[in-house]
């Protein structure tokens, strides 16, 4: 699942290739892919490509924006005729003739260059939106955890008021936006602190420790340029190398990097959790 350093590194690539041109038209090839009116942004320039949590954002000249958000098994890849480029979920699509049947959507841009947004599981989506629909959406999540808006203190007002343990609540993107699976296994490995320990147990110091580490994981992700877990992990211009320095994520049974300790594995909200039990001992609380 491509998690905030996966789109960043996305949102980098594609940049000095769309900035700039004309979004002719959005081909739908799965409509329930794209919500909204293509027209809105069709025969605009595109003027920014960002980040808001895990979505990616294009900004048009006429003011508005098209949002993509990759969930689980989204891919973004770029093509004109002398390279492509992209990431998101690795699958063969990747490397494969384009569209393939996971193709959902596409974004043809002036100069015969063309963004493709595959989706084998279809749970992620492309959605057009005015400035003041913009807005609104985004209301919805959190600030972004490396924003420097997110203090220790209210962070930790935050983790006070919740009675679920500290994985599960770092992962919620009402709490903080951009925290997934492999960054908060990895950041709490680096705080030292139990997944399972309750939010709410947490003193001050910890949260601060806590949201410094969950910062470093995610800027080591950007500069990895992401984890690629699955296959496909040596595709230059589509992969990353964050897997290669992973703290705990995937190591079960593998010695701790701090201390020697085998790394375990547990369930927490459903979703697979590292952790090493001698750096992470588990406090009553
Ligand atoms: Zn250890």
């Amino acid at each position: 699942m491509p998690e905030l350093p996966e789109v960043e590194t996305i949102v980098r690539r594609i940049t000095p290739y769309v900035v700039g041109k004309q979004l002719l038209q959005i081909i739908i090839r799965h409509p329930k892919s794209v919500l909204g009116d293509p027209k809105m942004v069709e025969g605009s320039t595109v003027t920014l490509v960002c980040r808001r949590a895990k979505m990616l954002v294009f900004e048009f000249s006429n003011g508005n924006a098209l949002v993509i958000h990759l969930k689980m098994t989204g891919q973004i890849l770029y093509q004109d005729a002398k390279l492509r480029l992209g990431g998101g979920h690795p699958t063969a699509d990747w490397v494969a003739q384009l569209p393939s049947k996971h193709t959902r959507a596409i974004l043809e841009f002036s100069q015969d260059s063309r963004v493709f947004f595959n989706d084998m599981r279809v749970f992620g989506w492309i959605k057009i939106f005015s400035p003041s629909q913009l807005r609104q959406e985004f209301q919805k999540y959190a600030p972004d955890v490396i924003a420097a808006e997110v203090t220790s203190a209210n962070f930790f007002e935050k983790l006070q008021r919740r009675k679920q343990t500290i994985k599960v609540v770092i992962m919620d993107q009402v709490v903080v936006a951009g925290v997934g699976n492999i960054y908060a296994n990895d950041a709490l490995h680096l705080a030292k602190l139990h997944p399972a320990r309750l939010a709410s147990s947490l003193t001050l110091v910890e949260a601060k420790i806590l949201l410094a580490a969950l910062r470093t994981v995610l800027q080591l992700g950007i500069e990895k340029q992401g984890a690629t877990i699955d296959s496909y992990r040596q595709i230059d211009g589509f992969s990353g190398s964050y897997q290669d320095v992973v703290r705990v994520y995937g190591r079960s049974g593998l010695p701790c990097l701090v201390c020697g300790e085998l790394i375990r594995r547990t369930k927490l909200g459903g979703r697979g959790t590292f952790f090493c039990p001698n750096c992470q001992p588990e406090v009553v609380s």
